[in-house]
């Protein structure tokens, strides 16, 4: 069995100033282009290039989130085709 690991007040903090600013944000899902899962959740300010594994396929995926926020905005084919 694993003991957690003891939280330094700096993450602590770092923690706890992330949550208050996502309170701000927009929440989004980045759905798997292969069969649509709901592979992870970022926030409107999120950036750059990620990389996911699909629990349902299993394929690992590198999303540009800049091209991700496009589809969704001009509302693309759910397919995720780009
Ligand atoms: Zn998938």
């Amino acid at each position: 069995m694993r003991v957690q690991a003891q939280v330094t007040p700096e993450v602590r903090k770092c923690l706890l100033l992330s949550r208050m600013e996502a309170e701000t944000l927009k929440e989004r899902d980045i759905l798997c282009p292969i069969c649509g899962f709901r592979i992870q959740r970022v926030y409107s300010d999120a950036v750059g290039h990620l990389s996911v594994k699909c629990q349902k396929c299993k394929n690992v995926h590198i999303l540009n989130l800049a091209y991700f926020r496009k589809i969704r905005q001009n509302g693309w084919s759910r397919t995720g085709r780009w």
